[in-house]
């Protein structure tokens, strides 16, 4: 038996990893999380955040985040539904409600945790989850934690979706579609306008996790249900502030209705101690700076094309992106490891993405663009692709 604290039950498993050659060693980042940092000791060009703007070292965000520390201490002291909840949590949600154009957004710590807390509470016993085969694991973790039974349809296919929906419309109470805005692995974007359509045929609710599409699709980053003009026809519209607004947590965006019930029983908010005042400070921030300018994402979508093309050019395959995600499609896993560890090797930091994450044999590495890039920067991540991809026979 041996003694049970070492825990050999976890020694066996991490032994097998190790085989199976996928045990790894988190790497070190001992900069901000800029468009060149220092990663394990080496300056290399960064192309895997989700720093989409540029702000997670933005200087008005940080002097934002300062002087709300100043005023009211690094930590909240309590969840929001004891005493947890201090004014600037309250203007946050308005701010936001006002930026996403619609009646009301409600705050979490983080975008994980909005879609573990809210479909929970939207859902019951004798209701249906309707869900696309390629949603995020907070979506699939949220459904697990709700009574309502869960289906899947087939990626982004409407067809699909409107045989689910006929089949079970009359066997369940409430139906509940959920989408992500952008696919994180491929870039692509979800059918919005068509599930919006078939959720009002059938009547059932709609569900969008726009953490890829919040500061990025939309009249300056305001998300995929703006992109679409689809505003009061999404009932509950998720976002995160971790990736393109640079800070951290989650919201979502939708009816009063949603507000107050979500204010009584999502268990996040019940649970676990609300956001820092510094993080609240720098999101209030960030949303000022995007409604003041559209100089961000201009620049994020001038990026990712240039880049995007120049790929293209040298005869990557760049798969069928539609937003600034660019993967770049290699095929067998092992290969597609190897040729981000030389590219790090050369100096550019892009993170390779094999199965179980996407499917066997689409083994890639997934290229994140920014607004911050200069095209110095990207014209030197361009080089070290072309002879990469020529020495290993990619191009
Ligand atoms: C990153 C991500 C989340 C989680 O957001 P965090 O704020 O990082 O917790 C949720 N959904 C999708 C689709 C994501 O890509």
């Amino acid at each position: 038996m041996g003694n049970v604290h070492e825990l050999n039950f976890l020694k066996e498993k991490i032994d097998e990893l190790k085989k199976d050659g996928v045990y790894r060693k988190l790497p070190i980042l001992e900069t901000p999380n800029e468009t060149e940092i220092i990663l394990n000791g080496k300056k290399v060009i960064n192309l895997s955040s989700n720093n989409y703007l540029g702000f997670a070292n933005n200087p008005r965000m940080k002097k934002a985040a300062i002087e709300a520390v100043e005023k009211y201490g690094v930590g909240s002291g309590a969840v929001r539904t004891i005493v947890g909840n201090m004014d600037i949590h309250e203007e946050l949600e308005k701010v936001l409600a006002e930026f996403k154009r619609e009646e009301a957004a409600f705050i979490f710590q983080s975008g994980f945790n909005c879609n573990a807390g809210t479909i929970q509470a939207i859902t019951e016993k004798g209701d249906l989850i309707i869900s696309d085969e390629l949603n995020h694991a907070s979506i699939i973790d949220g459904c697990r934690l709700s009574r309502a039974d869960k289906t899947i349809y087939k990626h982004s296919d409407m067809d699909s979706l409107e045989q689910v929906l006929k089949e079970n419309r009359d066997k369940y109470n409430k139906l509940l579609i959920i989408t992500d805005g952008v696919f994180s692995m491929d870039g692509d974007i979800a059918k919005l306008p068509e599930i919006v359509e078939l959720a009002e045929k059938y009547e059932a609710m709609t569900y969008v996790d726009d953490a890829h599409g919040s500061g990025v699709l939309g009249e300056s980053g305001r998300g995929t249900v703006d992109h679409f003009g689809l505003h009061g026809r999404v009932d509950f519209s998720m976002g995160t502030l971790s990736k393109a607004i640079g800070v951290i947590g989650g919201y979502v965006a939708g009816s009063q209705t949603m507000y107050e019930w979500l204010s009584h029983r999502a268990r996040p908010v019940l649970f676990s101690t609300s956001l820092p005042p510094a993080a609240v400070g720098a999101i209030i921030e960030a949303i000022k700076i995007l409604s003041e300018t559209t100089e961000y994402t201009d620049r994020l979508w001038d990026n990712a094309k240039y880049f995007k093309e120049k790929l293209g050019t040298l005869g990557f395959n760049t798969g069928h992106s539609e937003t600034p995600i660019t993967p770049v499609i290699i095929g067998e896993e092992s290969k597609a490891m190897e040729f981000s560890r030389k590219l790090l090797e050369n100096g550019v930091f892009v993170s390779g993405i094999v199965f179980p994450t996407v499917p066997k044999g689409t083994g890639r590495v997934r290229c994140m663009v920014t607004a911050a890039h200069t095209r110095e920067q990207l014209d030197r991540a361009v080089e070290v692709f072309e002879t990469v991809g020529k020495e290993m026979n990619i191009i």
